[in-house]
C-alpha cells in the first residue's frame, strides 16, 4: 500500500473507529498499525514490513495464517448456507458436527454444547446455564460467583464483573454485587515474600476461608483459567488446581474452566483440564476453536446440567449466531488441521518444550525478574534498570518493551511490567531463535 493510502486510512480510523484495549490519543499519534495479510507465523503490514506474530493474533492463530483448509470450507460451507440459526428446534449441519466433535475430545462429563460468538459470551452463557440449574434445583439462593484475582473472563458486565484486573472494573463500577475474588497463585504479582508453593498453599486456605464466610450454600461456581493468560501467563504449581477442585466438590459449587487460551492445545493437551484432570462441571471455549479465523464460542457442560436443563420446558438463552454454519465448519477443518499435522503432539513434544527452553535462558538476564510459562505461552517479567520493580501504571514496562519488539520485527504482547508470548503451533525452531533473538535486542534497548 502506498505512503498516501496508508495515510487515508489513518486519517479514516482516527475519525471513525473506536478500538478496544486501545489509548486513542496515543495511538493517533503514532498512526495505527494496519495489518494487511498473513501467512504463516507471519504478518505483513500496511508498509510492506513482515513482521513475525509471537503471540498468534489475540492468542488464538493456532494453525498459522493462510490456510486454506479453513478457507476453502468456510467458502463451501457459505456457497451452500451462509446462515441459519440453531433456535425453535431448527439448526444446521456444521453445529450439530461440531458439538458431536467436541463431546469427544471433552474431558470428562461436558459432552453438550451450547455455542456463541466469543469468549466472553461463552462465559456469559455459563453464568446465565449456572444461575438458572441452581434455581431448576431450588437453590435460587445460590447466586455468588467466585474468580481469581488476575483472571480475565470478559468484558461484558458480567464477565468483566468475573474478571480480576482494575484496569477492566475500576473505569466501569464493577464487579456487579455477587462476584467475589479469590487469591490466584501469583506471589510475584502479589508482592509476597511467599515462594510458589507457600503461596499457593496460602491461596488455598484463603479461598476456603472466603467460601466459610460467604456461605458454601450461596456460592453458585468458581471460574479459573487454568493458565491465567491476560493476567500475565500465571501458572498453576503442582496440586494447586487439584486442591481448588476439591473444594469446590467439598461445598458444591460448581467449577468452570475458561479454557478460551488453553483449549484446544496451547498447553500440548486437547484441554488443560484433561491434563490436569480437574473434571470441570463447564468449560468455555472460544479462540483457538477456529484459529481465529472466524469468531465463535462455546459453552460446555456436564451431562447432568444438561439433562436437568433439557428437562426444564422452554429455555431462553441463545444467540442469533450460535451455532453460525460458517463459523463451525471453520472449526472444524481447524481442528481437522490440529489431528491432521499432530499440532498438539508437537506443541507437548517438541516445539513446546524448545520454547520454555529458549524462554528459560532468560532467567539470568539482568532485565528480567521471573521466567513463566508452560507449552507455547510464556512471560518474562521485566526490570527497570535501577532493579526495582517498574510498577509505574502510567508507564508500564510491557507496553514499551512490545513496542520497541515491534520495531525489532516481532509482535508480543506488554501487560504491566511484562511481556507475554504465545506463538502458533507451526512455529519453527528457526522462527523461535529469530523471535528470541529480537526480544534480547529489545531488552538491551528498553534499558537505553
Ligand atoms: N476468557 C479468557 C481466558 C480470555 O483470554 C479471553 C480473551 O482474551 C476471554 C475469556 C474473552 O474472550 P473474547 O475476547 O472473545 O470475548
Amino acid at each position: 500500500m502506498n505512503l498516501k493510502a496508508l495515510q487515508q486510512l489513518q486519517e479514516a480510523d482516527r475519525s471513525f473507529h473506536l478500538h478496544p484495549f486501545t489509548n486513542h490519543q496515543e495511538m493517533h499519534a503514532q498512526g495505527t498499525h494496519v495489518i494487511v495479510s498473513g501467512e504463516g507465523c507471519f504478518l505483513t503490514d500496511a508498509t510492506g514490513r513482515r513482521l513475525l506474530d509471537g503471540l498468534a493474533g489475540l492468542w488464538c492463530v493456532n494453525v498459522g495464517y493462510g490456510r486454506k483448509e479453513i478457507v476453502d470450507a468456510v467458502q463451501a460451507q457459505m456457497t451452500r448456507l451462509p446462515y441459519y440459526c440453531s433456535f425453535f428446534n431448527t439448526t444446521n449441519e456444521p453445529a450439530i458436527r461440531l458439538a458431536e466433535r467436541l463431546a469427544t475430545l471433552a474431558p470428562g462429563r461436558v459432552h453438550h454444547a451450547l455455542f456463541s460468538n466469543s469468549g466472553s459470551e461463552a462465559n456469559e452463557t455459563a453464568l446465565k446455564i449456572i444461575r438458572a440449574w441452581h434455581k431448576l434445583r431450588g437453590k435460587s439462593g445460590q447466586t455468588k460467583i467466585l474468580s481469581r484475582s488476575f483472571s480475565y473472563h470478559g468484558v461484558t458486565l458480567a464477565t468483566a464483573s468475573l474478571t480480576g484486573l482494575p484496569n477492566c472494573t475500576g473505569p466501569f463500577d464493577l464487579p456487579l454485587p455477587g462476584f467475589i475474588q479469590v487469591p490466584a497463585p501469583h506471589p510475584y504479582g502479589a508482592n509476597s515474600p511467599l515462594d510458589l508453593a507457600a503461596y499457593s498453599q496460602w491461596c488455598i486456605e484463603e479461598t476456603a476461608r472466603i467460601i466459610e464466610r460467604e456461605g458454601p450454600e450461596t456460592i453458585a461456581a468458581l471460574f479459573v483459567e487454568p493458565v491465567q493468560g491476560a493476567g500475565g501467563v500465571i501458572v498453576p504449581p503442582a496440586g494447586y488446581l487439584m486442591a481448588l477442585r476439591q473444594l469446590c466438590r467439598e461445598h458444591h459449587i460448581l467449577f468452570v474452566a475458561d479454557e478460551v487460551i488453553t483449549g484446544f492445545g496451547r498447553l500440548g493437551a486437547w484441554f488443560a483440564s484433561g491434563l490436569w484432570e480437574l473434571d470441570p462441571d463447564l468449560i468455555t471455549l472460544a479462540k483457538g476453536i477456529t484459529s481465529g479465523y472466524l469468531p465463535l464460542g462455546a459453552t460446555l457442560v456436564s451431562d447432568e446440567i444438561a439433562q436437568d436443563v433439557i428437562r426444564s420446558g422452554y429455555f431462553s438463552h441463545g444467540f442469533t449466531y450460535s451455532g453460525h454454519p460458517a463459523a463451525a465448519a471453520a472449526a472444524l477443518a481447524n481442528l481437522d488441521l490440529l489431528e491432521r499435522e499432530h499440532l498438539i503432539e508437537r506443541v507437548r513434544g517438541d516445539i513446546g518444550p524448545y520454547f520454555q527452553r529458549k524462554l528459560r535462558e532468560f532467567a539470568g538476564h539482568p532485565a528480567v525478574s521471573e521466567v513463566r510459562g508452560y507449552g507455547l505461552i510464556g512471560a518474562l517479567e521485566l526490570l527497570p534498570r535501577s532493579g526495582k520493580p517498574g510498577l509505574d501504571p502510567a508507564n508500564p514496562l510491557g507496553a514499551k518493551a512490545a513496542r520497541l519488539a515491534r520495531e525489532e520485527g516481532v509482535i508480543i504482547r506488554g501487560i504491566r511490567d511484562l511481556i507475554a508470548m504465545s506463538p502458533p503451533f507451526i512455529v519453527t525452531t528457526d522462527e523461535l531463535d529469530q523471535l528470541f533473538a529480537a526480544l534480547r535486542r529489545t531488552l538491551e534497548r528498553l534499558w537505553q
